[in-house]
């Protein structure tokens, strides 16, 4: 029997893992169940599971974990969760500001696994509260990258990467912190539609942009990643988390999802991390790190690869990436606009409202007519959110 499958955790590990206690924002998501996945392996104590709507499933999960909190982002869901929690050492909470108790809980580290806009304010409130983060909302860090990276150092706090890319590169940048970053390597699957022209893109459907190659995930970072909006999420969370500027991330298409991004130092050597595609090993290292403890991925066989590629991706048929850097090059609440009519303009897709390549075009409409401030800050993050919405429901109705 394979190594991973027969893992339990041993004794050091139990008795490091005795007193961590982590609170989960977004527990039911596809993040959110992994993280869950890596907390009963090693029997981290969950203090607090938040999620949306889903109450079933925050239930079944309060009654596995016991947690002190549980909180339910919808509002109208909260008598529905109130019946169904038959324990009263459970308290629980409801809507943004439930979140944000969540978020500053004492506790050992804040997991954010909100997609979307929604996770912003937990993650600042988390590290304005002196906790930890391991965050894999990217959101957070397109919204409002400046003020939580100013916060971040205020409190001297290390964000830890969820995101499989970014945590690839942590993990190269590991023991080179004096050295000069050349450029960081960011690895991109490709999508399911790698190698589509403008015209074959015309024509696809929301099955077949929900059917990710490499990857099983929540159904919005699908679309961004067949969009490739993702990689242009993911450029503008380089740099802000690792000080780089945007011209220094080169985005290359790596269809095998096997090296998970690299860094390129000032002499030539570059270093990246290597891995199955299996969210559960940068999710664990957040949570662990700098110990790492045997996971329940499988283990990377190259010879059974075999071969691994790399193509520069299509702009012309992919404007997203560019979209990101333009958003990020404009600065103050550019990205903002940027990122929520990508959300709004994703939902649309899926709810058959607009066509797949359209994406982009209402992403850049947006852009040029919700008013653009140059600086940033909560209300304008909320202003800024609220007048995208209204303006982007206007042109599609
Ligand atoms: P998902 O849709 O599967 O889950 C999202 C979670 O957020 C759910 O628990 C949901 O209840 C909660 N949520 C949604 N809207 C909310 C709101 N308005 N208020 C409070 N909670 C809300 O998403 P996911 O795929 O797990 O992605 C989560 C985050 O992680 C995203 O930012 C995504 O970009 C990032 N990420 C995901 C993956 C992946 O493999 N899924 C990989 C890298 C990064
Ligand atoms: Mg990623």
């Amino acid at each position: 029997m394979p190594n991973y499958i027969r893992y339990k955790p041993d004794i050091t590990s139990a008795l490091f893992w005795f007193m961590k206690e982590i609170v989960l924002l977004g527990s039911t998501g596809s993040i959110g169940t992994q993280v869950l996945d890596v907390a009963r392996l090693h029997n981290i104590k969950i203090k607090a599971l938040s999620a949306n709507s889903n109450v079933n499933l925050l239930a079944d999960q309060a009654r596995e974990y016991s947690p002190s909190f549980i909180c339910i982002g919808d509002e109208d869901k909260y008598d529905e969760l109130k019946r169904l929690i038959d324990d009263r050492r459970i308290k629980i909470l409801c809507g943004k500001d439930g979140l944000c108790e969540l978020a500053s809980l004492a506790c050992d580290m804040v997991v954010n696994a909100i997609v979307g806009t929604a996770g912003f304010l937990p993650t600042l409130t988390a590290i304005e509260a002196g906790n930890r983060i391991a965050l894999a909302n990217k959101e957070s860090l397109v919204v409002g990258g400046e003020m939580i990276i100013a916060a971040a150092r205020k409190k001297k706090i290390k964000i830890m990467p969820i995101d499989s890319e970014h945590s690839a590169i942590f993990q190269s940048l590991a023991g080179n912190e004096e050295n000069r970053i050349n450029k960081i390597i960011l690895t991109a699957s490709g999508g399911p539609f790698r190698g589509y022209t403008s015209e074959m893109l015309k024509r696809v459907t929301a099955d077949q942009a929900l059917k990710h190659p490499n990857w099983c995930m929540g159904p919005k970072i699908t679309i961004d990643s067949a969009t490739m909006m993702n990689k242009g999420l993911e450029l503008i969370e380089a740099v802000w988390l690792f000080n780089v500027r945007a011209d220094q991330v080169e985005i290359v298409v790596h269809p095998q999802s096997i090296l998970h991004s690299a860094v390129e130092f000032d002499d030539g050597s570059v270093i990246g991390q290597l891995g199955v595609p299996d969210m559960r090993i940068p999710i664990q290292l957040a949570l662990t790190y700098p110990k790492r403890y045997a996971s329940c991925a499988k283990p990377l066989s190259l010879t059974d690869i075999s071969c691994l590629t790399f193509e520069k991706p299509d702009d012309r048929v992919f404007p997203c990436m560019d979209i990101a850097r333009s958003a990020l090059e404009k600065g103050g609440n550019m990205p903002c606009i940027m990122n929520r009519a990508n959300e709004t303009a994703v939902k649309m897709f899926l709810d058959g409202k607009i066509k797949f390549f359209e994406i982009p075009e209402k992403i850049q409409w947006a852009m040029e007519n919700v008013s653009y401030s140059k600086e940033i800050s909560i209300d304008i993050i909320f202003e800024t959110e609220r007048e995208t919405d209204e303006k982007m429901s206007r042109i599609v109705s």
